[in-house]
């Protein structure tokens, strides 16, 4: 006989046990269709022709044995886990004076009434990709921002993707829009074409 015993850290963890339920749901899938062609549809699962543990260790069985069977350089699966992380805690929260010393946010509210406010969005620590400056060009994580929140060419009757599109300003920065999200929509090749033709003079 062989035992198994062992530890994984959690994302180790977290896809074997995925890939080990896939093939144990399979399993039981089989076993259930099985049991419901010999004894009808009032079956249970204390009827299945494989009790849930035994159907675990074939399982295992059934993953190595599928591990072997794949051709070589096939393409490896997405990651069987999913995380979720709150913005904050992937970007860090920055709450700091230019020259870095960490000040807390309540100690800058009385100063918020006679403060200018400027913002900046970073890509990574040390890249800055927006400034509340204008800008000519939608870029970096403004561009995306745009994308994400629109997903459409904005011209009503089309639906080119966004993630293909042109950011187009929709106060034009001709005439003092500024390159930020709330001011950027996607525009497919053809419409941000057609939209700049008629808006020039004639
Ligand atoms: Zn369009």
């Amino acid at each position: 006989m062989w035992f198994l015993d062992g530890r994984l850290d959690p994302i180790g963890g977290a896809v074997v046990a995925e890939a080990l339920r896939r093939v144990e749901d399979e399993l039981f899938r089989a076993d259930w269709a099985e049991a419901k062609a010999q004894l009808g549809d009032a079956v249970s699962a204390s009827q299945l022709a494989r009790s849930a543990a035994q159907r675990r260790a074939d399982a295992l069985v059934e993953l190595a044995t599928r591990a072997q069977t794949a051709p070589a350089g096939a393409r490896r699966p997405e990651p069987l886990f999913t995380v979720l992380v709150g913005y904050e805690t992937l970007a860090g929260r920055i709450c700091e004076l230019a020259d870095g010393t960490p000040v807390t946010p309540g100690s800058l509210v009385p100063w918020l009434d006679r403060a200018l406010v400027e913002r900046v969005v970073f890509a990574g620590p040390d890249r800055v990709v927006n400034v509340g400056a204008r800008r000519r060009l939608f870029g970096g994580a403004t561009r995306r921002a745009v994308q994400v929140q629109s997903r459409e060419c904005f011209h009503p009757y089309c639906d080119q993707p966004a993630d293909y599109a042109q950011i187009d300003h929709i106060q034009p920065y001709a005439a003092g829009g500024a390159t930020i999200v709330d001011n950027g929509r996607p525009a497919c090749a053809y419409h941000n074409r057609q939209r700049h033709q008629l808006a020039r003079p004639p």
